[in-house]
């Protein structure tokens, strides 16, 4: 016998609309795990996630989804987050006119409440440099680490990011992955859907390939490196 997995998703599909997106997915994610989700585009990454996240579009008609022994299938999305679910959306959703210390603060005006200020400040010392400094004006990189702190802010279990690293210079991509490897050392298990597969492959303990809404491939994630016809076939690297 096995533990249960930490995030289990099972069985899942999930609709916009009339569009069938997601068909009948299951995996398993464990206890401070980094798990890479793949695939090309349109495959269902984000629908994924943002199943997951129990956000109102999609859709979930189907399956059940477990974090660490609670049912978050029949969870609103504001459920989901008060259970650990912090989704980083791809948009980063930075709240305009306030400053980065106060897009922090807004994220800790609901319990139950995560990291300290201090701690996300040490985490991120380009974010304690510019915490006064309206949270939209930062530059790309120092914006995704804002989204990133501000889930940490809330008391999460799971990181779910869509795209963390889409737009960002590779020196910053380098930055935000050792930040994300201090997070995964902080017990915070990680799911990263990423464009940029091998850095995200670099990172990941395991990888979940996706094509059309359903897994192709579930395996460690140098296997996935090792695998050329599978990088080339879904991955394009
Ligand atoms: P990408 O890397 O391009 O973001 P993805 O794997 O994240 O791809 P999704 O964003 O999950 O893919 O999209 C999967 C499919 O769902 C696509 O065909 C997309 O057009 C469709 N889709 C996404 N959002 C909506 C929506 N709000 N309404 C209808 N269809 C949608």
């Amino acid at each position: 016998e096995t533990a249960p997995a930490f995030l289990s998703v099972w069985d899942m599909h999930s609709y916009y609309g009339e569009s069938y997106i997601v068909q009948g997915i299951s995996f398993n994610v464990h206890e401070g795990e980094i798990l890479a989700l793949l695939g090309r585009n349109g495959a269902g990454k984000t629908t994924t996630l943002r199943s997951i996240a129990r956000v109102s579009s999609p859709q979930v008609t189907h399956g059940e989804i477990w974090l660490d022994h609670q049912p978050l299938h029949n969870m609103s999305s504001y459920q989901a987050a008060q259970a650990g679910i912090g989704l980083v959306p791809e948009d980063r959703r930075i709240i305009s006119g306030l400053t980065v210390e106060e897009n922090l603060q807004l994220a800790q005006i609901a319990p139950p409440i995560g990291w300290s200020l201090d701690r996300l400040y040490e985490l991120f010392p380009r974010l304690a440099e510019r915490r006064k400094q309206d949270g939209v004006t930062l530059s790309g990189g120092e914006q995704q680490m804002l989204a990133v702190a501000r889930a940490l802010a809330r008391d999460i279990k799971v990181l779910l990011l869509d795209e963390p690293y889409e737009g960002l210079a590779p020196v910053i991509v380098d930055e935000i992955e050792k930040t994300l490897r201090i997070i995964k050392e902080q017990g915070i298990t990680t799911v990263i859907v990423e464009q940029n597969a091998v850095r995200a492959l670099e990172l990941a303990d395991r990888a979940v390939i996706l094509d059309t809404g359903s897994i192709v491939f579930d395996a460690s994630a140098s296997e996935v490196l090792e695998n050329e016809s599978l990088r080339t076939e879904y991955l394009a690297i």
